[in-house]
């Protein structure tokens, strides 16, 4: 009985035309069966390898999420951001950053300074170049009130007034302690 149908249908793995002879036939002939077949073995391997990696990914952002000192690499990996930008930060000293070896590190202290403002990594522009801003040069405007015992205007007047040299990084401003410590002295 079987053998009197004939149903024209598209083989699931070569997408010939074929004719069937039962309704349950996906394909043209048995290697084309078995060459689906094991496509998806493969696929299915390639699959399990895949979550696999992404568990190993998802593992290390853990720990790296715990370590005190990162490398740009690590960094870029962590906010999923490209190297260059932070390697950018770096050279323009937003980021302080220590060389061992070949290797650049950043202490997360560092970032979390970085993200005590709200702007994002991408829109930083490098400020004068002749200014070497190292951080412990430096009062924030926080600072010299807390210092001095003064109202965040009496800080923004004492630099105009005085014509202190400050330097703005993401809306802070730092004023070289040398020169504040001139005008109180
Ligand atoms: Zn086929």
């Amino acid at each position: 009985m079987s053998s009197n149908i004939r149903i024209k249908k598209t083989c699931l793995y070569c997408n010939k035309e074929f004719i069937a002879q039962r309704t349950t036939t996906k394909y043209c002939s048995h290697k084309c069966n078995q060459r689906h077949y094991k496509e998806l073995q493969r696929n299915k391997k390639i699959e399990k390898v895949n979550s696999s990696e992404n568990e190993i990914k998802i593992k290390n952002l853990d720990v790296l999420k715990n370590k005190d000192f990162l490398s740009i690499s690590e960094i870029s990996q962590l906010f999923g951001v490209s190297r260059t930008t932070i390697w950018r930060l770096c050279k323009y000293d937003k980021l302080k950053s220590v060389k061992i070896g070949k290797s650049r590190f950043i202490s997360r202290k560092q970032l979390e300074f970085l993200f005590s403002t709200d702007d994002e990594l991408e829109t930083i522009q490098p400020y004068a170049k002749e200014v070497v801003y190292k951080e412990e040069d430096y009062y924030s405007v926080l600072e010299i009130q807390e210092k001095y015992n003064m109202s965040q205007s009496a800080v923004y007047n004492l630099v105009k007034r005085n014509n202190l040299s400050k330097i703005t990084i993401w809306k802070n401003i730092f004023i070289p302690k040398t020169e504040i410590e001139a005008v109180f002295s």
